[in-house]
């Protein structure tokens, strides 16, 4: 799958939340809903290191599956935003990332 697929399969996949909760997923949602992920991500993070309270803390591999859960989200949530900007995110990464000089 290219990231052009994936962009479209991650896009599709907003529309549907947001018809299944007749929420309109607009570029104010989808920033806001990208600082909850990150939240998500960064409570899985500390669960995961141990820096939570105790009774939060699970084994090593589910907790790092809940991880690599919200990661997932922090990216598809990035590529929604990029996609609803109207920003080609794939150029942006190769000139920011890849291709520094051009
Ligand atoms: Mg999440």
């Amino acid at each position: 799958m290219d990231f052009q697929e994936l962009q479209k399969l991650l896009v599709a996949n907003a529309l549907n939340y947001g018809e299944k909760y007749n929420v309109k997923i607009d570029e104010d949602f989808a920033i806001l809903k990208l600082y909850e992920e990150l939240g998500e991500f960064s409570q899985a993070m500390l669960i995961h290191r141990r820096k939570s309270r105790p009774e939060k803390h699970l084994p090593e591999e589910l907790s790092k599956e809940e991880v690599a859960k919200e990661l997932a989200d922090v990216l598809g949530m990035t590529i929604v935003t990029a996609n609803l900007l109207g920003i080609d995110l794939e150029k942006a990464l190769n000139k920011k990332w890849i291709h520094k000089d051009s």
